[in-house]
């Protein structure tokens, strides 16, 4: 059966199921701006993240920030700032230097071990080849000198 009642019934859990899904989609977004907010470099006054190259003025305490390259410091200290940052990149270049020579090193073992292997692997069937030989000549001998 199929009446009023029924489709009000209907109409309710579809709304429901509506909102809730409109809740979740805010709570969402809600998070994502949270996560925004924090992921960016702090105030110096306060320590609050800044989004990204937004506000010149901290949006919690409202001293006056300076912008460099993403990072965030107060008036008057931007060479600190710089010479910081130069810093870091020297040393982020550096430690990248080193994984690459890491990685070369252990390429350039990888590759002898396998030479190695392959050679091992060479000898072994020389090995196999020269005693098959032995074994076909001692059988000739034997046949050619043998007692008759
Ligand atoms: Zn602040």
């Amino acid at each position: 059966m199929f009446d009023g009642m029924d489709l009000l019934g209907s109409a309710v859990v579809l709304k429901t199921a509506t909102a809730q899904q409109r809740t979740m989609q805010l709570t969402e977004e809600i998070l994502r701006l949270q996560q925004e907010k924090r992921s960016g470099p702090p105030c110096p006054y306060c320590g609050e993240p800044q989004k990204n190259g937004e506000y010149e003025l901290c949006w919690n305490c409202h001293s006056k920030l300076v912008w460099i390259e993403g990072h965030v410091c107060e008036p008057g200290r931007e060479e600190e700032l710089r010479a910081r940052l130069k810093t870091e990149t020297e040393d982020r270049k550096r430690s990248e230097r080193e994984r690459l020579e890491h990685e070369a090193r252990l390429a350039a073992e990888q590759q002898k071990q396998q030479e190695q292997q392959s050679r091992d692997a060479y000898h072994s069937r020389l090995f196999g080849l020269v005693v098959v030989l032995c074994l076909v000549l001692a059988l000739w001998l034997s046949w050619w000198w043998g007692p008759t």
